[in-house]
């Protein structure tokens, strides 16, 4: 059995590919729509050599054009309009191309107060137009981010999640006590909270 796993270098996507490993053959696609920091790129080829994963490459720069992918400033939101309806999207279409069964996504509990389009009925209805005979997993919707961690650590993931991984909005690889990062952004401070590191 194949499937796809939207691969962001980050750590909810790296622990969504290992356990997708455990029942079937996983091909990780990695999306460059415009983001900040294409450090992410790189972390999530580091991943893939490391960890032996086949990994795909869109180039899709241009979306930062048309959506606020690029230009958002340090402290400001870091919503991207229907970015997670691009990535399924191109996702399915792989999936469909290559006979995969599934598309896995790495959203988790941690996010869905403030990204709409992490939500399991946003998820739900996009799997049911975009690839109506296959699934849309979701396996961390459920998990808040120290859940997601402790599960990457069981998976042999403790030193990638720490010192491999990239969440840092500011693209910083500053290695941590906590991991790598700002310490400040969004990102990093729930993975500070999950941690234990803040009060
Ligand atoms: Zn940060």
């Amino acid at each position: 059995m194949k499937s796809v796993v939207l691969l962001s270098g980050g750590q909810d996507s790296s622990v969504c590919a290992m356990l997708e490993r455990q029942v079937s053959d996983v091909t990780c696609l990695f999306v460059n729509y415009g983001q900040r920091h294409l450090v992410e790129r790189e972390s999530a080829r580091a991943f893939c050599t490391k960890f032996g994963f086949d990994l795909v490459e869109l180039d899709f720069p241009q979306y930062a054009g048309v959506s606020n992918s690029s230009d958002f400033a340090s402290g400001e939101s870091p919503v991207i309009s229907n970015r997670n309806a691009l990535l399924l999207t191109v996702g399915c279409s792989l999936a469909q191309k290559i006979g995969a069964e599934s598309v896995t996504i790495g959203v988790c509990g941690s996010d869905q107060d403030l990204f709409a389009d992490c939500r399991v009925d946003y998820l739900r209805v996009l799997n049911g137009l975009v690839f109506p005979l296959g699934e849309v997993k979701m396996p961390l919707v459920h998990l808040n981010k120290a859940d997601v961690l402790q599960l990457g650590c069981r998976l042999g993931l403790e030193d990638w999640l720490k010192n491999g991984s990239h969440t840092c909005y500011n693209g910083s690889r500053k290695n941590n006590w906590w991991g790598v990062g700002c310490g400040e952004c969004l990102s990093c401070q729930v993975v500070l909270k999950a941690v234990g590191g803040v009060s």
